[in-house]
């Protein structure tokens, strides 16, 4: 089973849209659960500051180590569990971290905001920072929802059909070929009649073309990595 601890200012975020259908139904089996930890409760002093100004002046305020440190020390009694600190500044999330990381039993969160959390607390307690992207969030929680949405659909039980992460784009550096289903004919629009045609070779070597092309076109970055492996 894989825990999760989320530390958030805002814990209505979760589950959020983590608390439905396969998400829901994966926590009742025990495949993953979820708990929300308010930073605020964990606050030094009697105004709840979880604040502050910024060192060296500029704008916007910073999350306290301090109260940051007492959250994350009354909530992780294991000092080797991972920590994750959601950051524009961290390394780049992806399905190849995503499948890493699904190999672990216990993962704790810690949602930004403001212009971000003290460094120290970065170094002191280990915490590996991790973005969703190149753009910025107004907060981590909504990179949490992305970042767990993604880990949680590859653990083993949660889809119904395993064998449909196989394809998808990303496996092996390719994008996903294009999709189609009924009706066959809509707005003068056919369906690709080798997709009609029963012939299954003959469509596997139709979809891993179209990959091709597409992912040539679109991510020549990815495209190069995929001619390095094939
Ligand atoms: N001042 C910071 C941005 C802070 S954004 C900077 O310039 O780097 C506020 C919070 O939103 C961050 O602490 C982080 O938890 C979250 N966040 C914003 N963009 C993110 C991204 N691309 N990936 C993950 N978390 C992000």
């Amino acid at each position: 089973m894989l825990s999760v601890k989320v530390f958030t200012l805002y814990p209505e975020f979760f589950p959020g849209p983590l608390g439905h259908g396969l998400y829901k139904k994966a926590m009742e089996n025990k495949i993953w659960s979820l708990k929300t930890i308010n930073i605020r409760d964990f606050s030094l002093d009697k105004h709840k500051t979880v604040d502050d100004t910024p060192f060296g002046g500029g704008s916007g305020m910073v999350m306290r180590c301090d109260v940051l440190a007492n959250a994350i020390d009354k909530n992780i009694k294991d000092k080797n569990e991972q920590i994750i600190y959601l950051s524009p500044k961290g390394k780049k999330f992806d399905q190849k971290y995503a499948k890493k990381i699904i190999k672990k039993n216990d993962l704790n969160i810690i949602c930004g905001h403001f212009e971000g959390i003290d460094e120290r607390l970065i170094e002191n307690r280990n915490i590996e920072e991790v973005s969703i992207g190149d753009f910025i969030l107004s907060g981590g929680e909504t990179a949490t929802l992305v970042f767990l949405d993604a880990i949680i659909r590859l653990l083993p039980g949660v889809l119904g059909n395993m064998d449909s992460l196989k394809e998808e784009t990303f496996e092996n550096h390719l994008l996903e070929y294009p999709q189609y289903t009924k009706p066959q004919k809509w707005e003068k629009k056919e369906v690709p009649s080798v997709l009609l045609s029963g012939d299954h070779a003959k469509i596997k070597g139709w979809r891993l073309s179209k990959s091709q092309d597409i992912t040539r076109r679109r991510r020549p970055d990815l495209w190069e990595k995929y001619k390095k492996n094939n």
